[in-house]
């Protein structure tokens, strides 16, 4: 395995948003090399404008800037709030078109299944030892998740989720994970398993680093409801809907009922994300893009929004397309990733296995 240097981070959460570069970013910048990246999703359906604002856009730079990059297709995961997995390998394979249709190249990048990756989650059995019931129980997206869920009862593995999470984070030595605003507390809870790892077991020399989390411009990007954007509330854009369903959809958006359109999230939570969806996929301010719209009222908004969105999505849409023609590049993008992320986490299986003694 290729030594990698732990990055020592001054904050647990970063942000990429315009304004001034935070640490973590201008460590980035400075020195690539010494971070690492692991990410994820779970592939409950397509991605979606959220995903991409929120952590796919960040992945991609990322990749550029030339920093080791893990992404998880969390199939496992599936399981926490499905009966079961339906269709699970027609939901893999759209996610990696997604993946490939973004800008995530897998020859910079591993893309891997956390199911294929045994050492991985053999992770999960010490960093469950390390965990209390009841700081599960206090994890505020476990309790969202439940929520949403469309299970009758709250299985072991979603009340686990955020350990599984730890395990697959930690596996590869992540320092850097680029995710959505409700990741943090399920990242808090990875730095906490690693620390208390290293206490207990390497006090001398730390075997997991503590990853940071990497916010984007829009940590919350919401549905056309007015809640979170999430693939299973019925409420998102997906990257692969085609131009007409954007338009309808897009339509459909909840706003208010104030005339002149401006951008404040706190007060106009609906108008302002669409607002602000405008103004990422035209690379411009929110307040400019919410000024030249002035009194023109939702519809003028709704317009601005859609062509913005269809524009800046065209040649994403394009690439899937055409990745999707190839019929075998899903299985072999996954076995590369697969056989990569295996080396990498039967690595540190050993480390761990030496640092518990339980080496045989
Ligand atoms: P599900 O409804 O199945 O939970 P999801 O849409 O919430 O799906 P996940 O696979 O749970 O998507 O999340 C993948 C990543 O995308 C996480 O890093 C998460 O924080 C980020 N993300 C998801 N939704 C949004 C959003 N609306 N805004 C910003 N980031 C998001
Ligand atoms: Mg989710």
């Amino acid at each position: 395995m290729q030594q990698h240097q732990q990055a020592t981070t001054t904050s647990s959460v970063g942000t990429s948003a315009a304004g001034g570069r935070s640490p973590i970013e201008q460590g980035l910048h400075a020195d690539p090399g010494r971070y690492r990246v692991l990410t994820g999703d779970r592939p409950t359906g397509r991605l979606h404008l959220g995903h991409y604002f929120g952590t796919l856009q960040n992945r991609v730079r990322l990749q550029y800037l030339g920093v080791e990059s893990f992404i998880l297709v969390a199939d496992y995961q599936v399981l926490t709030d499905r009966d079961v997995a339906e269709n699970l390998d027609a939901a893999v394979q759209g996610l990696v078109l997604d993946y490939l249709a973004v800008g995530i190249d897998p020859a910079r990048a591993t893309i891997f299944t956390h199911s294929a990756v045994t050492a991985l989650n053999q992770l999960l059995l010490p960093f469950l030892s390390l965990v209390s019931v009841a700081e599960l129980g206090r994890n505020p997206t476990v309790k969202d998740e439940i929520a949403h869920s469309r299970q009758s009862s709250v299985s072991g593995l979603m009340f686990t989720y955020p350990v599984h999470q730890a395990a697959d984070i930690l596996f590869c030595k992540a320092t850097v994970v680029p995710v959505g605003q409700d990741q943090l507390p399920h990242l808090e809870l990875t730095r906490t398993i690693a620390r208390r790892f290293n206490a207990r077991y390497s006090p001398r020399a730390d075997i997991f680093p503590e990853p940071a989390a990497l916010l984007s411009a829009a940590p919350l990007l919401l549905g056309t409801d007015g809640g979170k954007m999430s693939k299973s509330r019925g409420n998102a854009i997906a990257l692969a809907d085609d131009a007409d369903e954007t338009a309808r959809l897009i339509r459909g958006a909840r706003t208010d009922s104030i005339r002149r359109i401006s951008y404040d999230p706190a007060a106009r939570p609906e108008v302002s994300s669409l607002v602000l969806l405008a103004a990422l996929c035209l690379d411009r301010d929110p307040h400019a893009v919410a000024e030249d719209i002035g009194d023109g009222g939702s519809g003028a908004l709704k317009t601005v929004v859609t062509e913005a969105v269809n524009e800046f999505l065209a040649p994403i849409r394009a690439r899937r397309m055409d990745y999707a023609q190839d019929p075998g590049i899903i299985r072999s993008v996954l076995r590369k990733g697969n056989e990569h992320a295996n080396a990498v986490a039967e690595a540190t299986l050993e480390e761990v296995r030496k640092a518990m003694k339980t080496s045989y």
